[in-house]
């Protein structure tokens, strides 16, 4: 999964890396499959444990597929101990704070697994696209999100970033079949298509976050995103081989005296 992961520092050119995905679906799904048991085995276990917080952050263009790999990743894993926090246009108290006010109060506890749909990085994305704030206050924001993420692994966040890639041509196929199915006509905004019309500049937004903070601590992954069953097979395998790492323990069972002394009670009654 390694070829996913950004190095920090590393140069990147979205036009180059694969938006498609190999293999083919059924082998994809069955493989999933297998993942998402294990997955949730380990989630049940981090929660019992708690001990560990886990951080997931999702971004990609409109259409990307946040919402769907939420769904499909975490499908069957129990909502306890599983968050997710979506990061919309801020309200008016919390652009009367500073831009990570509203985000640190989302990140996870122990045994938590928080998921971001969308993050921090709009705060560097749409907001330098569409001159919310003054280059030079954008500008800084690198620094400061590599220094708050830091804060956050060093006290024992698992930090995983995930950036779903997909081409301009899949949006298109994407937004059209949103306007073809009536009851699909509530996820398409019309204000997508002028996203749309400035790709190029999310693009090059978006290059200067992987590049400037993928670091040790909290790195990004480029999850080829055009093809949904991949995209959900890399996210699940990058994430179970994270937590698989993270050797949690299994919650403790009780000595078989206590566990005879209880049932006896029990029975007694
Ligand atoms: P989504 O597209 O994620 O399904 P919405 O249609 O509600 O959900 O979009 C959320 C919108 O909020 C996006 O257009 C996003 O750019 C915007 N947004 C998120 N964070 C900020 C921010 N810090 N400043 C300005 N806009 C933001």
């Amino acid at each position: 999964m390694d070829k996913y992961r950004v190095s920090p520092k590393e140069k990147v050119k979205l036009q180059d890396i694969e938006t498609e995905g190999i293999g083919s679906k059924e082998e994809a799904v069955a493989k999933f499959l297998e993942i998402n048991e294990k997955l949730e085995v380990l989630q049940e276990r981090l929660y019992s444990e708690g001990k560990h917080k886990i951080l997931v952050v999702l971004q990609g263009m409109d259409t990307s597929g946040k919402d769907g790999a939420i769904r499909g990743v975490f499908d069957g894993v129990n909502p306890q101990g599983v968050k997710v926090a979506n990061f919309k246009v801020p309200t008016a108290e919390e652009l009367a704070h500073d831009y990570l006010w509203r985000v640190h109060k989302q990140t996870p506890g122990k045994g938590e697994i928080v998921i971001f749909n969308r993050s921090h990085y709009e705060d560097v994305l749409v907001v330098r696209i569409h001159n919310l704030v003054p280059d030079k206050v954008w500008k800084k924001r690198y620094d400061q999100i590599n220094d708050f993420e830091r804060l956050l692994a060093e006290e024992g966040t698992t930090i995983l970033k995930f950036f779903l890639h997909i081409s301009r041509k899949e949006q298109k196929e994407r937004l059209l079949e949103r306007l073809a199915d009536p009851s699909k006509h509530w996820k398409f905004n019309p204000g997508d298509l002028k996203e749309r019309a400035i790709w190029d500049k999310y693009e090059e937004a978006y290059e200067d976050v992987l590049e400037r903070t993928s670091t040790e601590w909290a790195p990004w992954y480029i999850i080829p995103a055009d093809k949904k069953w991949f995209r959900n097979l890399v996210i699940g395998k990058i994430l179970l081989e994270t937590l698989e790492k993270l050797d949690i323990e299994v919650p403790p069972s009780m000595p078989a005296d206590e566990v005879k002394q209880y049932q006896q009670q029990l029975e007694n009654e």
